[in-house]
């Protein structure tokens, strides 16, 4: 009697988990192959600096236009890519991809004085010894967009081996090259980590923008964090911001650069180019 229900337990369990692997298998290679047959794409959210109206730059977002699923945001695929360690090769083509687009920007003739692009890296990128070479490597051919690019990296990818992330953002500034820490809120870094740390700018996750308006808690949080940021000469960024009253809370703490819906989606290359051509105006 134990035995059967044993054995069933097992059996229940490796169906499901077949499943669950199959499905991963598929999307991991449905990833490679979209990447070769170029089924991936790239969106560019804008941010814009309220104190003075203007866009300052946008962050580039992936996108995998399948051709049986339609187009998927980086939350279905995003977390087996980094198992199955194929992130690497999605940043490599994201990283390419967002460098032609500016290199074709700069080449209409727009002005990108003053704006920066950002780009995410997964903390596997990020930890990796191709990164710097990668950047160095470019940086000698086109050194005129290198400098117009920002990597973000995750808190919580940096958190793992924080005092190894230090040494590296140092080094990656050192080169010239920047950095920004995403999600902040999320992984716990201490304030003695981020001291003295060269970043670009910092930017706060989307959860603590939505709590921002709700909970006093938050809104302490983000008080203290903006103070120390100014302190440390360090821009701040709010994402996820899809309310007037978040956006306040926001400029009321001191920060003033915003992402979100409330000002733009993510846009294709396309619509993101209008509004670079059009206007810096908010
Ligand atoms: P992230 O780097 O924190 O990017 C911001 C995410 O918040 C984007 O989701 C963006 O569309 C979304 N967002 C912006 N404003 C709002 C808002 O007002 N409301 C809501 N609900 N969401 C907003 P997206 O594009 O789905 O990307 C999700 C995550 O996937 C990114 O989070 C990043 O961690 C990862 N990702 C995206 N592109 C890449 C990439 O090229 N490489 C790597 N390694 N990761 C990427
Ligand atoms: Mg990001
Ligand atoms: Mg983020
Ligand atoms: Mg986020």
């Amino acid at each position: 009697e134990t035995k059967k229900r044993g054995r069933d337990g097992y059996q229940i369990y490796t169906d499901n988990l077949t499943e669950e692997a199959k499905e991963r298998v598929s999307i991991s290679t449905g990833l490679h192959n979209a990447i070769d047959k170029s089924e991936l794409d790239v969106f560019y959210q804008p941010q814009y600096n309220l104190l003075t109206g203007k866009l300052v730059g946008a962050e580039a977002l992936v996108r995998w236009r399948h051709p049986e699923k339609g187009l998927l945001l980086p939350a279905e695929f995003i977390d087996v890519a980094e198992e199955t360690g194929i992130i690497s090769e999605l940043d490599d083509w994201v990283f390419g991809r967002v460098s032609a687009d500016v290199e074709s920007w700069l080449e209409q003739g727009l002005s990108l004085e003053s704006l920066r692009i950002s780009v995410n890296i997964s903390g596997r990128k990020f930890f990796s010894a191709e990164l710097i070479d990668r950047l160095d490597r470019f940086n000698e051919e086109k050194p005129e967009i290198v400098e117009l690019l920002t990597l973000e990296v995750h808190e919580q990818d940096v958190m793992k081996n924080a005092i190894y992330a230090r040494e590296l953002i140092q080094d990656l500034r050192t080169k010239g090259y920047k950095v920004a820490i995403d999600d902040i809120g999320t992984g716990r870094s201490s304030l003695s980590f981020l001291q003295g740390l060269p970043l670009d700018y910092m930017k706060l996750d989307r959860t603590v923008v939505h709590n921002v308006s709700s909970g006093e808690n938050d809104f302490a949080f983000v008080k203290a964090f903006l103070s120390l940021a100014h302190e440390l000469n360090v821009e701040v960024i709010a994402e996820g911001i899809e309310e007037e009253q978040q956006a306040n809370k926001l400029r009321e703490a001191g920060c003033h650069v915003m992402q979100g819906f409330m000002y733009s989606h993510p846009l294709p290359s396309g619509g993101w180019l209008e509004i670079l051509k059009s206007s810096r105006l908010l």
